[in-house]
């Protein structure tokens, strides 16, 4: 086990990615240094054979699409991921001051695991919005200091804690604290009732609302955001010898990551476009899975079928010669698996559990929570073969509630088999997960030859 390239490059990609935007952001300045050319879903769309090309939507969903020189009998192959991680988003307006703390509420962002957001310290970043002129502007934001923490209480204060578990209220327990009232030269008194403007009461002390106008220019009262709190602890190799790595949001960057790389890594060569006559490559990276895929830019959007019918309209294809190429298609949706936990063997199915730096795992479901079929698994199957990497199946124990992806959401959508296949990992959905810092090379050579079918 030791450090690798693909591995330097997820964590690279976490460290730059502390939201969906900023994620979307990352892959779409990587896809424009390959040459790829960013299209406007507003816009008339006009393509080439052997062309690679780029969509966002919201600005954080991107769909990646790269055409073969032959477009005579076209074909889709789709790998997909998530953006999103579940995390705390920052309510609009601060709460009164608590006990001479300054706080900022927050809402809860998909399935997080409370506790693990506890005594960290956590940054900011995210989108903020204001109207310009009659247009709406949005800019991505990142706070690099670490101005929030959401302090656990003391042992002292709570001795069963060990005992009977920690039991956290959501609006009440996860209200971060950002400073104090009396910080830069403002006495506890000088805060009174809410109504005052932002920048009022706390005059001369450093403020979130303070940030956000210098960084944007105009003021607070102008401004709507998407504001998320992050780990700022960066992502790194973590084990012994390297064999791990740590960071948060790896459920599901490390899967989006590896479509991206795949799909860059096929377009590098001389020539271009590797794939077998017909395959368009598609990398697709959707927003909201974590809070169920149904947005303006999730996995149960149009978005995925818009981009895949415009490029074949673009190229002069009819209606039906785009329904046969769906129907020609095949969808590797990407997301990450649970390896099993040492100290919680009891909780995996005993005989299809997913070891750490094993390959990719191959997740099915009886109740179709995961979209693979055996079909589909085969597919899998064969190009782990092709790539020479081990794969692991993965069905959940049969008493407990299985989770779920973005891969059954479009396959109902497109109508295309699809299997679903991530890589395993613990700790998931904490605002600190850990995976193998070898599986990740694996799947994007996995990946790759999906992409040469
Ligand atoms: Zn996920």
């Amino acid at each position: 086990m030791s450090r690798n390239a693909h591995a330097d490059a997820l964590i690279a990609f976490l460290n730059a990615s502390p939201t969906p935007f900023h994620a979307v952001q990352t892959a779409a300045d990587r896809l424009s240094a390959l040459g790829a050319v960013q299209l406007d879903e507003k816009d008339a769309w006009s393509l080439k054979p052997g062309q690679t090309a780029f969509v966002t939507r919201n600005g954080s969903s991107l769909v990646a699409f790269r055409l073969p020189a032959d477009v005579s009998r076209p074909k889709f192959r789709i790998a997909a991921a998530h953006t999103d991680s579940p995390c705390l988003k920052l309510k609009p307006r601060s709460p009164e001051p608590s006990a001479n703390y300054r706080q900022w509420g927050v809402e809860v962002y998909g399935g997080v695991l409370y506790n693990s957001w506890l005594d960290r310290d956590l940054g900011v970043a995210g989108r903020v919005t204001r109207m310009d002129g009659g247009a709406i502007r949005s800019s991505l934001v990142r706070n690099e200091g670490k101005p929030f923490r959401i302090p656990q209480l003391a042992i002292h204060l709570d001795r069963g804690v060990n005992e009977s578990g920690l039991i956290l209220n959501a609006q009440r327990h996860l209200q971060p604290v950002l400073g104090l009232v009396g910080s830069g030269g403002q006495g506890p008194g000088g805060q009174g009732p809410g109504g005052q403007g932002p920048l009022g009461a706390l005059a001369g002390g450093r403020t979130l609302e303070g940030w956000l106008e210098e960084t944007l220019g105009a003021p607070f009262g102008s401004l709507t955001f998407e504001l998320h709190l992050y780990d700022t602890s960066p992502a790194g190799y973590g084990g012994f010898d390297d064999e791990f790595i740590f960071s948060g949001r790896l459920d599901n960057l490390a899967m989006s990551h590896a479509a991206l790389e795949a799909f860059c890594a096929e377009g590098a060569g001389p020539g271009s476009a590797s794939g077998a006559a017909g395959t368009i490559q598609v990398a697709a990276l959707f927003d909201n899975e974590e809070v169920g895929s149904t947005s303006a830019q999730g996995a149960n959007s149009n978005l995925i079928q818009a981009v895949l019918e415009r490029c074949l309209l673009a190229l002069g294809r009819t209606r039906e010669e785009i329904m046969a190429a769906m129907a020609r298609s095949h969808i590797v949706s990407a997301d990450m698996a649970h390896a099993i936990h040492p100290n919680y063997p009891e909780k995996h199915e005993p005989y299809h559990y997913p070891l750490i730096n094993h390959g990719p795992v191959i997740k099915a479901n009886a109740s179709m929570r995961y979209a693979t079929n055996a079909e589909t698994s085969a597919l899998f199957r064969g190009l782990c073969a092709k790539a020479a990497v081990p794969f692991q199946d993965f069905v959940n124990r049969t008493d407990l509630a299985c989770g779920t992806t973005i891969g059954p959401h479009v396959a109902a959508a497109l109508g295309i088999p699809t299997v679903d296949v991530g890589n395993p990992m613990l700790s998931m959905h904490s605002a600190r997960e850990m995976c193998g810092s070898e599986d990740h090379g694996m799947m994007i050579r996995t990946l790759r030859e999906f992409f040469r079918e």
